[in-house]
């Protein structure tokens, strides 16, 4: 076992990332003690069952409590009050990181309330499933996936080092970017697509209300891929989009453009269209598998039966 990062981590919300990052730590040897704090009795029930964190806490302030680390594993839209509650709590020298998936607002509603004496570092984990909840957490879920963090002002180099090294021990490639270019490059790559994915499920059920069960007995591999994501905890989702609304609007508005072309191109019959269209996308999807985000498994590697 490797020598720990830090003595004492600290975990607010015990969800899907909270836990994974939790076992990941414990494969590594990544850190000391780790602490955990829920809002809810039920969920630090469940954490204690299980054996999540070695301490799990009352109280938010307990569990920070002496913590070189604490990482606000909550929902985008609490970070701020979060922040507010613990601040008084928190250990000189100590650093703040997160795991959200919007950075501009969560740095802004976070940062006024932490004292100059600890280092704000925001993070982003780019990995997940569409499960949440303390028992939905597995060691494996950030390797080989990118985690972004993104220092703020002023960030301590050495304090951006322990963390980049913790999440490298967690399995995870690291990278450095600033708030806005994250949120942007999130819009495109997750936010936008959870919406049409919604969106469709959404379009699907009006559907299924007219031909009964048809669309869920005949559901193909591109259906059943949206109804994967529409699956995703609703208060999390309504928290990304709302914190990250100039961005998510401005590519939904080249995705509305994109659409009304090839809506055109259908009505009209321009194959030629369609045919170059549908190539170009394809080699995005060659240069995900060849960049090792993902399986070349036909299916995503679920089935042996093509559909
Ligand atoms: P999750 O499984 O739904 O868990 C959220 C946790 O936050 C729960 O333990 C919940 O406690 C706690 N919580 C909610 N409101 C709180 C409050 N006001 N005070 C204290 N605790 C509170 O969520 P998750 O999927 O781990 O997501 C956590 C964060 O990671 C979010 O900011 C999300 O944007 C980000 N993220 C998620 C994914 C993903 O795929 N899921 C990927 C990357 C980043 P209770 O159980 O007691 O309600």
């Amino acid at each position: 076992m490797s020598t720990p990062i830090y003595n004492r981590v600290a975990l607010i919300g015990l969800g899907l990332i909270a836990s994974s990052m939790f076992w990941a730590m414990k494969r590594g040897g990544l850190a000391g003690t780790v602490t955990g704090y829920a809002r809810s009795e039920d969920t630090r029930k469940t954490a204690r069952e299980i054996g999540l964190c070695d301490e799990i806490h009352d109280t938010a302030a307990d569990a920070v409590k002496d913590a070189d680390l604490i990482v606000l594993c909550v929902p985008v839209g609490v970070m701020g009050q979060v922040a507010a509650d613990i601040a008084p709590a928190l250990k000189p020298g100590a650093t703040i990181s997160d795991v959200g998936s919007v950075k501009r607002e969560v740095i802004d509603a976070v940062g006024p309330h932490l004292p100059d004496n600890v280092h704000f570092i925001g993070g982003h984990p780019v990995a997940g499933t569409e499960h949440s909840g303390p028992q939905s957490g597995f060691a494996e879920l950030f390797d080989n996936r990118f985690t972004l963090l993104v220092p703020v002002e002023g960030s301590d180099a050495r304090a951006i080092a322990d963390l980049r090294a913790l999440w490298e021990g967690m399995g995870a490639l690291v990278e450095e970017m600033d708030p806005d270019h994250h949120d942007l490059v999130l819009a495109v790559t997750s936010h936008a697509p959870h919406l049409i994915a919604y969106t469709m499920v959404g379009v699907a059920d009006d559907l299924r209300r007219v031909t009964d069960s048809e669309v869920i007995k005949y559901s193909a591999a591109g259906f059943r891929d949206f109804t994967r994501i529409a699956a995703s905890d609703p208060t999390m989702w309504r928290d990304v989009f709302l914190n990250n609304k100039d961005a998510t609007l401005e590519i939904l508005g080249r995705f509305t453009e994109e659409l009304f072309a090839l809506q055109r191109a259908i009505r009209t019959g321009d194959g030629d269209h369609l045919y170059d269209y549908f190539t170009r996308t394809r080699a995005i999807r060659r240069g995900i598998i060849e960049a090792g985000q993902d399986t070349d498994a036909p299916d995503f590697g679920r089935s042996k039966v093509k559909t």
